[in-house]
């Protein structure tokens, strides 16, 4: 790993390129500084079968985020940067706490504005015992040196791919190069870790589930997202399509944001999925309104 203190004094963790010296109190888009900065640590049940198990997800809450997005479900600790910063040592205990509460994994969500800290926090929980399998849930806005200092440490990717194209993400995630950066990102998880692998109880030890939440009036180029992973990624890759979204931050100020998605919309997006021959799918109930 490169050292800490080079890649936080001129912070280029995220394809925002900031720059900035975060050691020295300079803040990038982001707003991370040199301690990573925690919302919450607890088992969540609520993620995919594979991810949440029987025992839960181990999660930390990462505050900040380098994307805007203006529907953002998660807006308080996102946006808004709810949390507290910690030291590497309390890092690591909420980790073995996790751990020692039985959860399946460590689910990094939101981390990828505090990697040298959480690497540096892994490598020292694995002294005192850490040995969870390590879920990377990511926006998918990576950058190629940040995916490979995580080769060998992570082991299942959960990355979302939000959009087909650069443009729906600057209409709505304030970022002009999502998908640029995104589409390789995804193919790197996946020559990292390949398909999904679980255990006799469904449970997941390795491998990539790509998250893609459908937007109303298909603002999600949901076409494109499923046309690249089964022509660019395989056929075989998990894809987690996501019904849940609902008009949440500054949504409401959008009309074409202001509604949830219909069954109709959703069953599409399926059907396409198929029709394109990808065939592990994660599916959602919805209910018609
Ligand atoms: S992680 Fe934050 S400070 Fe660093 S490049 Fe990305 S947005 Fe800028």
């Amino acid at each position: 790993m490169k050292k800490f203190d080079t890649i936080l004094s001129a912070c280029m963790l995220c394809p925002r390129g900031c720059r900035v010296n975060r050691l020295e109190g300079e803040k990038g888009f982001c707003q991370g500084g040199a301690r990573a900065k925690v919302a919450s640590h607890n088992s969540h049940f609520g993620e995919e079968p594979p991810i949440s198990g029987s025992r839960g997800s181990g999660t930390i809450f990462f505050s900040g985020c380098t994307l805007h997005c203006l529907f953002c479900q998660n807006y308080p600790i996102s946006q808004l940067r709810e949390g507290r910063e910690v030291s590497t040592p309390q890092l690591v205990r909420m980790m073995l706490l996790l751990q020692k509460n039985g959860c399946h994994n460590l689910n990094l969500v939101t981390p990828t504005h505090f990697v040298p800290q959480i690497l540096e926090a892994i490598q020292q929980a694995a002294i005192e015992g850490f040995k969870l399998p390590i879920v990377y849930n990511t926006s998918g806005y990576e950058t190629m040196e940040t995916l490979k200092q995580l080769e060998g440490v992570v082991s299942v990717y959960l990355p979302d791919l939000k959009y087909g194209n650069d443009k729906a993400g600057a209409d709505i995630s304030g970022v002009r190069d999502y998908f640029t950066f995104a589409g390789p990102a995804i193919k790197e998880m996946y020559r990292q870790v390949g398909n999904l692998k679980v255990d006799k109880k469904g449970v997941a030890q390795s491998g990539l589930i790509v998250r893609h939440l459908v937007l109303p009036d298909d603002l999600s180029t949901t076409g494109e997202v499923l046309r690249f992973l089964a022509d660019n990624v395989s056929l075989d890759v998990t894809v987690s399509l996501m019904a849940q979204y609902f008009p949440a931050h500054q949504a409401q100020f959008h009309p074409e944001l202001n509604r949830r998605v219909t069954a109709r919309e959703y069953c599409k997006t399926v059907k396409l999925a198929q029709v394109l021959g990808l065939h592990n799918l994660f599916i959602q109930e919805i209910s018609e309104f």
